[in-house]
C-alpha cells in the first residue's frame, strides 16, 4: 500500500484542469502555482506550443506556421519576447476564432 500515484495530492487540489497538456513537467506543478507564476510571455510561448507543432526551417529561429520566434533554430518551442507579446496574444486569439469556427462547420455538416 502507499504508492498510489495521487497519495499525496490533498482533495482540495482538484482544481479544474485547462483543456491543454502540457509536455513540459516543470510547468505542470501541481496546485498551478508556477503556471501562475510565469510571465506572460512564457505563457504566450506555451500557447503557441500548445496551438501547433513549432516549423522552423532549421537555420533560423523562426516558426513558419506563426512567424514568432523559436528558442533555437531546431527547437519545438516558440519564445515569445515582450516586443511581439501583443501580436502572439492577438494571433492566437485569431486561431482560437478560427478554430471555432470551423468546429461549428463541422458540427453542422454532421
Ligand atoms: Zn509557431
Amino acid at each position: 500500500m502507499g504508492d498510489q500515484p495521487d497519495g499525496d495530492r490533498g482533495p482540495n487540489q482538484a482544481a479544474p484542469t485547462e483543456a491543454e497538456d502540457t509536455p513540459d513537467a516543470a510547468a505542470r506543478t501541481i496546485g498551478g502555482q508556477s503556471r501562475a507564476a510565469m510571465s506572460e510571455d512564457a505563457r504566450l510561448s506555451e500557447k503557441l506550443d500548445h496551438d501547433h507543432a513549432v516549423e522552423t526551417n532549421g537555420r533560423m529561429a523562426v516558426c513558419r506556421r506563426c512567424g514568432f520566434r523559436t528558442v533555437a533554430p531546431e527547437s519545438d518551442r516558440h519564445l515569445v519576447s515582450e516586443r511581439y507579446r501583443a501580436r502572439a496574444r492577438e494571433w492566437l486569439e485569431a486561431s482560437a476564432r478560427t478554430r471555432r469556427a470551423d468546429y461549428k462547420r463541422n458540427a453542422r455538416d454532421t
